[in-house]
């Protein structure tokens, strides 16, 4: 399978992934930390995964392979910048969702409508189910917060909201 030029062998830069976390959506969910991030936001937790340097280069089907080895847990897309490799992750969450049926959070300090104008990023947010989106705003942090920072991040449903065109909020209470 080739999408948008991509396929199997071709390569991403990974910071790592963790698995089993609870805290990264809804569920257990394996983590894809992907490498690079031009946010720089203050009070980043992973200010490691901002220069380019720092990245492990790796195929995607190793990370197909390690994201699908366990077969219990879905799949959440965090960094660094997801939708700076945003074909790439596209390519994983299409092949991985068809193979195995899991679901795709993403987490992005991009805006929903930032995303949605820039078509070389819509191509990742079309393959996932919730979006986390926005800078970590340091002032505007919360403790307890579930799966988000700061106040100004949206845990948002992107099926609903590309289908209606404005942002419909993903409803965490079910
Ligand atoms: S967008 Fe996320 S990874 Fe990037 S600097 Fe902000 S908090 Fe850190």
């Amino acid at each position: 399978m080739k999408y948008n030029g991509i396929d199997l062998n071709s390569e991403i830069s990974i910071s790592g992934i963790t698995y089993s976390s609870a805290v990264d959506g809804v569920g257990f969910r394996d983590v894809l930390f992907v490498n690079y991030c031009p946010h720089h936001c203050d009070g980043c937790h992973n200010p490691e995964t901002w220069d380019k340097a720092n990245g492990r280069i790796v195929t995607l089907q190793s990370v197909y392979e390690d994201l699908t080895k366990s077969g219990l847990t879905n799949i959440t897309f965090s960094g660094g910048e997801p939708f700076e490799q945003a074909r790439e992750l596209a390519f994983l969450a299409k092949y991985i969702r068809e193979n195995h049926g899991k679901n795709f959070w993403v987490y992005s300090g991009y805006t929903f409508e930032q995303i949605i104008a820039d078509p070389e990023k819509k191509v990742l947010l079309e393959q996932c189910d919730v979006l986390v989106d926005g800078r970590f705003e340091k002032n505007n942090r919360q403790q307890n917060m579930r799966f988000r920072g700061s106040l100004n991040q949206r845990i948002i449903d992107i099926k609903k909201s590309l289908e209606t065109g404005e942002v419909v909020l993903y409803d965490l209470d079910w």
